[in-house]
């Protein structure tokens, strides 16, 4: 299947945004590839001259926090297990939660390249706002704005350099 790219994150953060602007001029193609669960989306980007798979995760359907933690869990266990690398997704208006370091915590364990995405950095006066995500200790925090697409390019330069 090539070079694939999980987004992951907590609920709300801005996934699926970042995945429809990725996957935009490509229609999605195949749903559910693995057949591991409905709530991945598969589709496929292209930057510079580099193709491939993007993941978008969520679609969490849980009845008590606990379920709910461990269904993310567990599809951040599975993009590290299946992706290229990883774009952690967060958001720069409600800052950490409880959550995003729990799934950092996972993150770092791992051998996968992870890229810290911190969303919704719609103006230059959220910038600041980022410099908190360096306490996740996944290195450099990338600033974007899914809604308009600033700095994914930045971003995605970094990513397929993993190719
Ligand atoms: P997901 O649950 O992580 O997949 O998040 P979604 O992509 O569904 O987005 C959650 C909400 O955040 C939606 O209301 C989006 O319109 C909003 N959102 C996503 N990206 C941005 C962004 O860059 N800036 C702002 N201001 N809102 C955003
Ligand atoms: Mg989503």
């Amino acid at each position: 299947m090539g070079n694939i790219v999980a987004i992951v994150g907590r609920p709300n953060v801005g996934k699926s945004t970042l995945y429809n602007r990725l996957t935009e001029t490509r229609k999605a193609i195949v749903d559910d590839m693995s057949g591991v669960t409905r709530d991945r989306h598969y589709g496929v980007a292209e930057w510079t001259d580099k193709s491939f798979t993007v993941i978008d995760t969520g679609g969490y359907v849980a009845n008590s926090e606990d379920v709910f933690e461990i269904a993310i869990r567990e599809q951040v266990i599975i993009a590290i297990e299946e992706a290229t690398a990883i774009i952690f997704m967060v958001d720069v208006v409600t800052g950490t939660t409880d959550l995003d370091d729990e799934i950092a915590g996972v993150l770092r364990r791992s051998k996968k390249p992870v890229f810290v995405a911190a969303n919704k950095v719609d103006n230059n006066m959220l910038l600041a706002q980022s410099a908190e995500f360096y306490g996740f200790g996944l290195g450099e925090v990338y600033c974007i704005s899914s809604m308009t697409g600033s700095g994914t390019g930045e971003l995605l330069d970094e990513v397929v350099k993993t190719f």
